[in-house]
């Protein structure tokens, strides 16, 4: 058989030992901004879909497929990558990733994915105890935190809303609604409309100077959305929020969740790492009385993406998510107890990868202390980032950093509103062209903002101090500009 070729064993090997060459060549250049070219090598959309519409005619090459494919990347291993909340994976989880991808032992049901499942249920009793929980508390591994949120809510619905929705539909009861602060990522509020409950069942607690959630506005939206009809059942704290890192009160949103039998949920896709460091498990304080908590590995455990873990304090919550039965999957009369190995039954997924084993394996290999000390180095040099611009009388520090996120902004005396708003875009788009840095921006109470995620283990204060410099040129560099006086 002709495409048996494409299986052929020798064959293989010569393929993977050019893709790990061409893999080690890429970090060794990547991780050394002297040697390497632009962080993001940006090319428009409509014109980098003409160059792969015609290759996908004509290239039948891997490695120089694969050549091309790294050399346009956006460059998560470069020490100037300061962008979005994605890390820089260990190499060597890359290759866990590989070997996931190539067994697709990763499966809805046991005997898909033997050891995957199992391992999938050590490290999520490992995560569970690091957030303070007992035995008792039990979850799954799923694709993202956006599927962990839905997927934790689906069960708060299950528990709070006082009837039946899984089965019984949304109209069997009064519309739902769940609190949480004007900072929470927006995948809340896609989880809340997946649902069915519509723009007003998220309601938005405003947040105080620091972008912590005000705790103190709680009962009275409470009230004001129980007087519009409708039934209030979670309330979820953002630990650490997305824009500026802030961890809210979780403490205070226990404390009011537990008057008013609320669910209490935290998303911890980006900070629950943080309670791997005993100094930083301080601002972590109450998540260990959250109902789920949304844990990613792929921010702060430095796996590849996607590895999600959704976790119950009550272990027995994680099979109400999706409380229906697949018995040609799960057979018949299996109590919920004794199948927890047949993990689909919990998860959106059906088929997914063996992210079991690699959040297992990268954990094994390099030890707890590993991962701690990565996390509190990156909010350490956070904390060096912002001091560094506090002192600089031409930058703005939007807050003091709690997370590894950091907001700041260029300022020129006398220069307000939207001026000082297009500058921000004038900057950040010439740092990106000239492929300098990477880095976002966001909006924060109405004022636009440089933001850097300090993600990537290689980048260092020095180099931060760089990027302020590099700013500095850009601007004087716009000197002609109207925006500069
Ligand atoms: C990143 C993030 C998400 C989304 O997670 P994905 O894994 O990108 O789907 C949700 N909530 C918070 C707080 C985040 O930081």
């Amino acid at each position: 058989m002709e495409n048996l070729q494409a299986f052929d064993p020798e064959n293989f090997r010569k393929q993977a030992y050019a893709v790990i060459d061409q893999l080690t060549e890429y970090l060794k250049l990547v991780q050394d901004p002297k040697s390497s070219g632009p962080v993001l090598p940006w090319i428009p959309p409509n014109q980098l879909l003409q160059k792969w519409s015609a290759e996908f005619e004509t290239i039948r090459d891997p490695q120089r497929l694969i050549q091309d494919v790294i050399a346009g990347s956006n460059h998560l291993h470069h020490p100037h990558y300061v962008g979005h909340q994605v890390t820089a994976p260990l190499p060597l989880g890359a290759l866990f990733s590989m070997v996931s991808s190539f067994l697709n032992n990763g499966s809805a049901v046991y005997e898909m994915g033997m050891i995957s499942s199992v391992m999938e249920r050590r490290v999520l009793q490992w995560m569970a105890q690091r957030l303070g929980w007992s035995e008792a508390a039990d979850g799954v591994l799923t694709s993202g935190g956006s599927a962990g949120n839905l997927t934790a809510l689906l069960a708060a619905r299950q528990a709070k809303a006082g009837f039946d929705v899984w089965n019984n539909g949304q109209d069997a009861g009064p519309p739902l609604a769940l609190l949480v602060s004007d900072q929470a990522h927006y995948c809340i509020k896609r989880a809340a409309q997946v649902m069915g409950w519509g723009e007003g069942g998220v309601v938005l607690i405003p947040t105080d100077e620091h972008y912590r959630m005000d705790t103190s506005q709680l009962e009275r939206k409470l009230k004001e959305t129980e007087a519009e009809g409708r039934r209030v059942i979670a309330v979820v704290g953002s630990a650490c929020s997305t824009a500026t890192g802030s961890i809210d009160p979780l403490h205070e949103i226990a404390d009011f969740a537990e008057r008013h039998q609320l669910w209490f949920h935290v998303d911890g896709a980006h900070g629950a790492s943080f309670v791997l460091d005993p100094t930083l498990r301080k601002t972590m304080q109450g998540i260990e009385r959250a109902d789920s908590v949304v844990w990613d590995a792929h921010k702060m455990l430095l796996t590849p993406a996607l590895i999600t873990a959704v976790i119950f304090r009550n272990g027995r919550h994680s099979y109400e998510s999706f409380a229906q039965k697949a018995s040609y999957l799960f057979g018949e009369g299996n109590t919920e107890v004794d199948t927890w190995y047949d993990l689909g039954k919990r998860t959106l997924e059906c088929t997914k990868n063996m992210m079991g084993f690699v959040l297992y394996a990268s954990l094994a290999t390099y030890g707890e202390t590993f991962f701690s000390r990565y996390v509190a180095g990156r909010v350490a040099l956070a904390q060096s980032f912002a001091g560094l611009i506090r002192e600089a009388d031409d930058f703005e520090l939007a807050v003091t950093p709690e997370a590894n996120i950091v907001c700041f902004r260029y300022v020129v005396p006398g220069m307000t509103g939207e001026d000082m708003d297009i500058l921000q875009e004038r900057i950040r788009s010439q740092l990106i062209a000239s492929g300098r840095y990477y880095l976002v921006q966001t909006r924060l109470r109405g004022k636009l903002f440089l933001r850097t995620t300090l993600i990537n283990p290689a980048t260092e204060f020095e180099q931060l101090k760089a990027l302020l410099a590099d700013i500095r040129g850009v601007v004087s560099n716009l000197g002609d500009s109207s925006l500069i006086v």
